[in-house]
């Protein structure tokens, strides 16, 4: 007893000191949330402000600078991207803005540089270190003279040559571009800010192995469809027509954003009787009215396909986009019988 009572101090001894070195490791430990708050605090204050004219690059930039950034994309899914109507919203974003991402190739032409030259913001200004033209080093399809003329692009057009210096700005709905938007986006982001470009590089590197290996299920779904030939609306889905050998003959629209004559009606009407093209598509922001009477009329199918993120259920980032457009459009072909006829 007694010898557990003299062992008792020992004992206490040993317990006060495990007690004082837990307290010490709590107070350690402590500071070092503390410390930990206090830093990711100052790191959400201090996240980098980015800015997208459209959807798609909200998304793949959000992917690449995923904790590290804000984003807020100017435009919704279901806008018409060639003419969007200037809020007042649109200027305190682009102020705020450290990082400006646009899409390039004069898409944003009826209201971004009004935009751009109302406020105070010269870093995000064309050339700017915070701008980004997201086109930049995609293989860009050309418009001809002819589908330019009469249109807001004209000033575009090199009179001389079809080597305009505009080429179709629909570019990001081939998903092997996406990859080439992404590339640009992770280089910008680690210019801009160089302390996170390790973030940068691995959440880069994540989004473009999910994205290729995507691709390879999607080529592999749309190869029995080559040699299909459909009308489209707006010259929006050449891109992805082309890369799966589908082929576009003939718009509804005669000129970029330029909306079909009677006339222009009635000639496709015939074309497509006579060529028996069995699919129209068409975006979601585009007038449905027109389409839908000359598939009417001359026995195709429509098909509204969702040509920009968070523009319909299930495209809330880019690759889903592109499981819906790919879903959508298969289907609608093997409903034609094209798949089975070959
Ligand atoms: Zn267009």
């Amino acid at each position: 007893m007694l010898g557990v009572i003299y062992s008792l101090p020992l004992a206490n001894k040993e317990v006060s000191y495990m007690y004082i070195r837990r307290f010490k490791a709590i107070r350690v430990l402590a500071i070092g949330i503390t410390a930990l708050c206090t830093l990711f605090t100052a790191e959400a204050s201090a996240k980098l402000q980015v800015v997208t004219t459209f959807s798609q690059d909200a998304s793949i930039v959000s992917a690449i600078g995923a904790g590290f950034i804000e984003v807020v994309s100017l435009t919704n899914g279901l806008q018409d991207p060639h003419a969007v109507e200037p809020k007042p919203s649109l200027a305190a974003h682009l102020n705020r803005a450290d990082l400006l991402i646009v899409n390039g190739q004069q898409m944003e032409l009826a209201w971004l540089p009004a935009a751009l030259a109302a406020v105070g913001n010269p870093r995000i200004q064309e050339g700017g270190e915070g701008y980004l033209n997201a086109s930049a080093g995609v293989r860009l399809i050309p418009y001809t003279t002819e589908e330019l003329e009469g249109t807001q692009f004209v000033p575009f057009l090199d009179k001389d040559s079809n080597h305009h210096q505009i080429g179709n700005h629909h570019f990001w709905l081939d998903p092997a571009n996406g990859l080439i938007i992404a590339r640009n986006v992770y280089r910008k982001l680690a210019e801009i800010d160089p302390a996170n470009d390790w973030i940068y590089k691995l959440n880069y590197e994540s989004f473009t192995a999910r994205l290729t290996e995507k691709m390879k299920d999607w080529d592999a779904l749309m190869v029995m469809f080559r040699g299909v030939k459909i009308v489209s609306y707006h010259r929006d889905w050449i891109y992805l027509t082309n890369r799966h050998g589908l082929e576009i003959v003939a718009y509804i629209e005669p000129r970029e954003t330029i909306p079909p004559s009677a006339g222009d009606a009635a000639r496709l009407i015939k074309l497509v009787k006579d060529e028996d093209i069995p699919l129209i598509l068409i975006s979601p922001w585009q007038p449905q009215r027109a389409s839908r009477e000359i598939a009417r009329q001359s026995g195709a199918k429509v098909l509204s396909l969702p040509s920009a993120v968070d523009s319909r259920l299930g495209t809330r980032d880019y690759i889903q986009l592109f499981d819906v457009i790919y879903t959508q459009l298969s289907r609608a072909l093997f409903g034609t019988q094209i798949g089975t006829q070959s």
